[in-house]
């Protein structure tokens, strides 16, 4: 705890020592900004919005800070953090070599969810990288995000601000589920647009490879850069694959409950939840069903929550964590999903859905019934 942030603040809301800043107005709004920078400068730890989700941020330069957010998270130090910057001039200091297709991303999708893994300075400490010699950094799309940074002196690491394994914060009360009495401060900054995290490029290698599937699909970079190749380890679950980004080979974003995605027809699969919900609930257990707008009347038992709408995938990820947290807080035994792969961010949808559910995919048959 930076005790020194108490000076900086009038304590708006206090939880345990965290301190929630809310919004309203642009005044509020200015002053929140520098007590949540100062406090980042001064070594604290502050949770704030970003287009993707809340993360949790530190002073990516300071090696003892960076270090805290290991602790508060409960995250593995192997597990290096992405810096994240204001300004495309800050870059030079922490990255020893721009690729040309490093410039052509950077221009194309900055700010924006996309993280670009180079070579580090010396200026990184090895407790920001997770004793990499590379770096991965972005620029989010964030006004709130922004200017926390530049105030904060235009470094700053910032993983999603929940425990490490459960889904990821979309809203300032998920954050201050998980962190209350562990960081300073929680900036609230609302709902959020995209809801998952930004895609990972590596491009210290040539052609390029996506780590991390988000937003900014492989299409989209092959627009701009032309081949991108993709992580084997990202696709094939196999055991025996070490993924290259080092935190991708956790057990991520998983709720309480054990889940179970089931994957077929429509149809089908409407009609193979609602037997597995009925078994369960013969056996006396709470069940939760992840169905669409477009599906939530087809099934008759078990909670139903609609997780988004099909016409439009990006409200389906935008959802997705609210979705899994609203089912911890009913603290339902098991969860049945119907998959959602189709869409423009089928793959990073089901990225982190098949991690929230340790890949226990359940393939169904179409039925026969005309
Ligand atoms: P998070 O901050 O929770 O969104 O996670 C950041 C992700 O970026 C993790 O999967 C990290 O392993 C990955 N990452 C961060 N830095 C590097 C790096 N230098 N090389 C490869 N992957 C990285
Ligand atoms: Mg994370």
């Amino acid at each position: 705890m930076v005790t020194s942030c108490y000076n900086l603040v009038e304590k708006e809301e206090m939880h345990m020592n965290t301190i929630v800043l809310s919004i309203d107005n642009e005044q509020q709004m200015q002053k929140s900004v520098k007590t949540a920078g100062d406090c980042i400068r001064l070594g604290g730890l502050v949770a704030f919005p970003t287009e993707t989700v809340y993360g949790l941020g530190a002073d990516a330069l300071n090696a003892a800070a960076a270090e805290k957010i290991y602790t508060a998270k409960g995250r593995p130090s192997d597990n290096p953090l992405i810096i994240h910057i204001a300004d495309i001039e800050a870059l030079d200091r922490i990255v020893s070599e721009i690729p040309q297709k490093a410039k052509i991303l950077t221009e194309r999708f900055w700010p924006g969810p996309l993280t670009l893994v180079m070579k580090k300075t010396e200026l990184v400490p090895l407790s920001t990288t997770g004793g990499l010699q590379t770096v991965a950094v972005r620029m989010p799309n964030h006004p709130l995000a922004l200017a926390i940074i530049r105030q904060a002196g235009g470094y700053v690491a910032a993983p999603s601000a929940n425990t490490s394994g459960r889904p990821s914060p979309t809203l300032a009360k998920h954050v201050l589920e998980d962190m209350e009495g562990r960081i300073d401060l929680i900036v609230d900054g609302g709902e959020l647009p995209i809801g998952i995290e930004s895609t990972i490029v590596d491009i210290t290698v040539d052609p390029p490879m996506l780590l991390r599937p988000g937003y900014i699909t492989v299409e989209m970079l092959q627009e701009c850069i032309g081949e991108v190749d993709t992580d084997p380890a990202m696709v094939s679950m196999a055991a025996h694959q070490v993924p290259k980004a080092p935190g991708m080979k956790y057990r991520h974003y998983a709720p309480k409950a054990e889940l179970k995605i089931v994957e077929g027809e429509p149809e089908a699969v409407a009609e193979a939840i609602d037997k597995f919900v009925i078994h369960q609930l013969e056996k006396g257990r709470k069940v939760g069903i992840i169905a669409t707008d477009e599906s939530l009347g087809c099934y008759p038992q078990g909670i139903v929550k609609s997780i988004g709408s099909r016409k439009d995938d990006s409200t389906i990820a935008q959802n997705l964590y609210g979705v899994l947290r609203e089912f911890d807080e009913l603290q339902v035994d098991c969860i049945f999903s119907e998959s959602f792969s189709e869409g423009k961010m089928g793959n990073a949808i089901m990225n982190r859905l098949g991690k929230a559910a340790a890949n226990q995919v359940i393939h169904v048959q179409k039925t026969d019934k005309e």
